[in-house]
């Protein structure tokens, strides 16, 4: 007989709801757990002070003249 993936209990394919989980709250905690990786990306650094609109327009290095 199968195993729930999230709480290792048997599953009874025929019976179950939400198969291949015990049932829906065994799904949901599966689903969180993709979503969760999904959007936590791997080595991206989260710069909290972005943003900033004021301030002098920075030149241009190919602005070169003479
Ligand atoms: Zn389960």
């Amino acid at each position: 007989m199968p195993r729930c993936p999230v709480c290792d209990a048997a599953v009874d394919l025929a019976a179950a709801e939400h198969p291949p989980f015990c049932g829906e709250r065994c799904r949901l905690v599966d689903l969180g757990r993709w979503l969760d990786e999904a959007y936590s990306l791997p080595e991206k650094p989260r710069d909290d002070d972005e943003g900033d609109g004021e301030g002098p327009p920075a030149r241009r290095p190919d602005d070169d003249e003479g």
